[in-house]
């Protein structure tokens, strides 16, 4: 996710064509602004990017989830159908939607399982909400299958996700409304920033409206706007979308670069035996932020993970105990340290999450480790990280 490793002169230009105006606001000031649209243009081109019809820009990933929940209509009591494997965003957005997160199985493909959603299915349930972590997509097609013959809402967490595609298709254009973040670490950064996009016209309006305190942006003039809905402060400053212009414009370079560095990793690794990689439902189409792979038994995961660090090899993360990322350290979640979780806890019957039981997750995520591929590796560099990872694994 190196977004931030390709800074220059391009992201420098349309900040400072910002700067020149002193218009910061992404709305009006039209005399002042001297044709610059920054936040207008990195959504036209983003739109273009995913072949999505709307796009709109936000404060954040998290915005962004709380944006299309609130668009969709889901709201208090709703439950909503999430991976216990995220980023804890997902679910801060979830409980800020005052709706109900139910966890649901992963599978070798790190992201929600159809058959894990199948089960966790129930007469409440409105929305799923599937996470395509580490910058490939989910099983997405079939999860949106089963989403229509079930009559649920699909919203995509493709905050990790952008330029990772399944056929084609780019992840987070499958279900109603798809979510990214230019958050600091991510593929393409901004600073701080997030987009929704979707193909419907009424869901982009809600999702305007929404991120906006309600303002239907009709009149010239912001004092004489309509209001059919109560809405928040979610807006992107002209600033941050400046930078985000320079960077989708370096996407495709960062991928090449990533799959280039990534297919290295992975062609020597195919060599050590009892090395499993995770499955992508289309390896063509992973955006390669990530190379993650599984090793026979959670102790030797352990071992090798701790073994990685020592030998030099940077950026690995064994997931199954960091407290970001994996429900099973997330204890602020468990107790629902939260004001956004207030309505939870007053539903008749608060989900235990305590209780909460994974085990075909847990296999998986115990087993796991992930390497961050970055841009700006050199070819000694990838070498010597070759030979430390070969060590390692041939020594466990
Ligand atoms: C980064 C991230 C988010 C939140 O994005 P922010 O822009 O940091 O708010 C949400 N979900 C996932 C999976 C993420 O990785």
């Amino acid at each position: 996710m190196p977004g931030f490793e390709i800074f220059g002169d391009e992201e420098r230009k349309e900040v400072l064509d910002v700067l020149d105006t002193g218009v910061l606001f992404r709305y009006g000031f039209d005399p002042a602004r001297k044709g610059h649209w920054k936040a207008k243009s990195f959504e036209s081109e983003l739109a273009k990017r995913v072949a999505s019809r709307y796009a709109h820009l936000c404060s954040s990933g998290t915005a962004a989830l709380q944006i299309a929940l609130n668009a969709c209509g889901i709201g208090a009591g709703d439950e909503v159908i999430v991976p216990p494997f995220t980023f804890i965003a997902t679910l801060e957005a979830v409980l800020n939607a005052g709706a109900v997160p139910v966890f649901a199985e992963i599978d070798d493909t790190l992201c929600l399982s159809p058959a894990g959603i199948e089960a966790a299915v129930s007469s409440a349930t409105k929305a799923v909400l599937p996470v395509h972590m580490c910058g490939a997509a989910a099983a997405i097609d079939e999860i949106r299958d089963l989403c229509d013959q079930k009559g649920l809402v699909l919203i995509e967490d493709a905050c990790q996700a952008l330029g990772a595609t399944l056929n084609g298709k780019a992840a987070g254009t499958f279900g109603q409304m798809g979510c990214y973040s230019f958050d600091p670490v991510k593929t393409v950064t901004c600073g701080e920033g997030g987009a929704v996009v979707t193909d419907s016209r009424d869901l982009y309006t809600a999702a305007c409206e929404y991120a906006d305190h309600g303002h239907d942006h009709g009149g010239n003039d912001r004092g004489l706007e309509g209001h059919r809905l109560l809405g928040a402060n979610f807006r992107i400053s002209e600033l941050n979308a400046a930078v985000g212009v320079a960077q989708l414009k370096k996407l495709d370079h960062m991928l090449t670069k990533q799959r280039e560095h990534k297919g290295a990793l992975k062609e020597a690794m195919r060599r050590c035996k009892d090395i499993g990689f995770r499955r992508l439902p289309d390896e063509k189409g992973d955006s390669a932020t990530f190379l993650s792979f599984f090793l026979r038994d959670e102790s030797t995961a352990r071992q090798v993970a701790k073994d990685l660090g020592r030998a030099g090899v940077d950026s690995c993360f064994y997931w199954y105990d960091n407290n970001w990322h994996y429900l099973r350290r997330w204890d602020h979640f468990r107790a629902l340290n939260s004001g956004a979780a207030l309505f939870i806890h007053r539903l008749d019957q608060r989900p235990d999450y305590e209780a909460v039981n994974l085990p075909a997750s847990d296999s998986i995520m115990g087993r796991t480790i992930s390497m961050l591929i970055k841009l700006n590796w050199s070819a000694e560099e990838l070498d010597k990280r070759i030979a430390g990872i070969i060590g390692v694994l041939q020594r466990n």
